[in-house]
């Protein structure tokens, strides 16, 4: 219709992004062209969730997870029983003679014992990622997926617990529901404080956090629940989605992601 003509290129078309559609609008002072950008790489989010529903989780020592909002999620008693009893009954199989059939016995015993725990476990993990998912559409969790975290004591923890088959667990969830599980750096999420920024450091076993600079007081773990929650909240996906829900159109958001550099990752898995 236009044939071709020169432009002026505000931006260039970042690598690996697909021109989804073209709109042509005239104003005062000539014609834009606006275009809509598909990364493949952002999965594609169903445009009815609500930003603003957002919680941060912290995974703990003591209990399974704090929420920003305060709320904790405990260890089941009963997988502590029967880790209990998988500890006795290793023991049991390493009493036992090799080769013989008592020895055999406990083996099967401590087979279906384990299958037992990774039942229950599982079982937790997905009515705990039903319960977070019915109240929030996003969700902030720390990225675990870092060094370092092996060598602390946290570490032992979070593999006891099974955060990180939890958190497929949740991501897949989310994903299928069109909500959001977005990982956010871990970096001193205990020791800075929540409400206004100074580092407040503190040893493992200090359960509160007292900040000496702006006297905000509260559960060491609900407080880092805070800060992985604020991480999240300045993510460009989440900017975007707000906008829809406000005042832009599709294809502004699709733009603004672009001036924004739109997150590289979100989920994997
Ligand atoms: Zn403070």
């Amino acid at each position: 219709m236009f044939g071709k003509c020169k432009l002026v290129l505000h931006r260039s078309i970042p690598d690996g992004f697909k021109i989804k559609t073209a709109s042509i609008t005239k104003k005062a002072d000539g014609y834009y062209v606006t275009l809509s950008l598909e990364d493949s790489t952002v999965p594609e989010i169903k445009p009815d969730f609500n930003p603003n529903k957002i919680t941060g989780i912290d995974v703990g020592l003591k209990e399974f997870l704090t929420t920003s909002e305060g709320e904790t999620v405990a260890i089941p008693q009963y997988y502590r029983k029967a880790q209990k009893r998988l500890r006795v009954i290793q023991k049991c199989v390493s009493r036992r003679k090799k080769g013989s059939n008592r020895r055999q016995e406990a083996v099967k015993q401590l087979g279906k014992q384990h299958k037992k725990v990774a039942d229950k476990r599982k079982d937790f993990h997905f009515k705990t990622a039903n319960n977070l998912l019915k109240k929030y559409d996003v969700i902030a969790v720390e990225d675990l997926n870092i060094k370092g975290l092996a060598r602390t004591r946290l570490a032992k923890s979070v593999l006891d617990a099974g955060w990180s088959s939890f958190l497929s667990i949740l991501t897949n969830k989310a994903v299928n529901a069109g909500l959001l599980v977005v990982p956010v750096s871990a970096h001193n999420t205990s020791q800075n404080c929540s409400n206004c920024g100074e580092k407040v450091p503190k040893k493992l076993h200090e359960r509160w956090h007292d900040c000496p600079h702006c006297g905000c007081s509260l559960d060491r773990d609900h407080n880092a629940a805070i800060n992985i929650k604020n991480r999240a909240v300045g993510h460009p996906v989440l900017k975007a989605q707000s906008m829809s829900v406000s005042e832009a159109s599709p294809k502004e958001i699709a733009i603004a992601g672009v001036a924004e550099k739109p997150a590289s990752y979100l989920y994997s898995g």
